[in-house]
């Protein structure tokens, strides 16, 4: 799929959530603690990003960032098999939230990829009581925000097939070459666990 169309669809996102009555303000970043889930149709445009426009010291605290999210996830996720969708979308989605697992691009309180952040992030707001995001990390977004992902998600599965996995998995190639991933099953990051 081009990278030109998710640009687009991005900046569409952005128009619409502007017609939006909604309490986000740069720095409130509650939602930014719990497990992000990025679409394969995205990986590009993000990776890119973060090679062409971040520089070497915000590289440096984001790869930080990620070997502690990634401890986490390894200490939080089975040892004896292949993960499956339940394992990381639901059971470690629902322990990430729970225990506020920071993003690895959060960087004080503010969002390193802004420009390039991934779907579920741009679209995702809520009216009212920020608090509420803190004591609930996996707080629902308004019913239009909803909508909204539902619909480009079924666009973009009319063009290609969509899969899902967590933000660091898709970037962390450029961070930690080296460093092992636990494998997830092949079905097991079906888009289906999108919602
Ligand atoms: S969703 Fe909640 S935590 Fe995230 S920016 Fe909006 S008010 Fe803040
Ligand atoms: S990518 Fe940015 S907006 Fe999304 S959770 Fe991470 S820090 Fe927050």
């Amino acid at each position: 799929m081009e990278n030109e169309l998710i640009k687009k669809i991005y900046t569409d996102i952005d128009r619409f959530i502007g017609t939006q009555s909604n309490c986000c303000k740069k720095g409130c970043a509650y939602c930014c603690h719990q497990q992000i889930e990025v679409m394969n149709v995205e990986k590009e445009v993000i990776n890119e990003f973060i090679t062409s426009e971040l520089s070497d010291q915000t590289k440096e605290i984001i790869k930080e960032n990620l070997n502690v999210w990634l401890d986490y996830f390894d200490s939080n996720t089975p040892d004896n098999k292949t993960l499956d969708g339940n394992d990381v979308f639901k059971d470690f989605g629902s322990k990430a939230a729970k225990d506020g697992l920071k993003c690895p691009f959060l960087i004080d309180n503010l969002c390193s990829i802004y420009e390039m952040r991934p779907m579920t992030c741009r679209v995702h707001i809520v009216e009212s009581e920020p608090e509420f995001c803190n004591k609930n990390k996996l707080r629902d977004s308004t019913p239009n925000s909803f909508h909204t992902r539902l619909k480009i998600v079924n666009f973009l599965r009319s063009k290609s097939e969509l899969r899902i996995e967590p933000l660091p998995y898709t970037v962390k190639h450029l961070f930690l070459p080296d460093r092992q991933l636990k494998p997830i099953e092949k079905n097991g990051n079906r888009i289906d666990h999108y919602k």
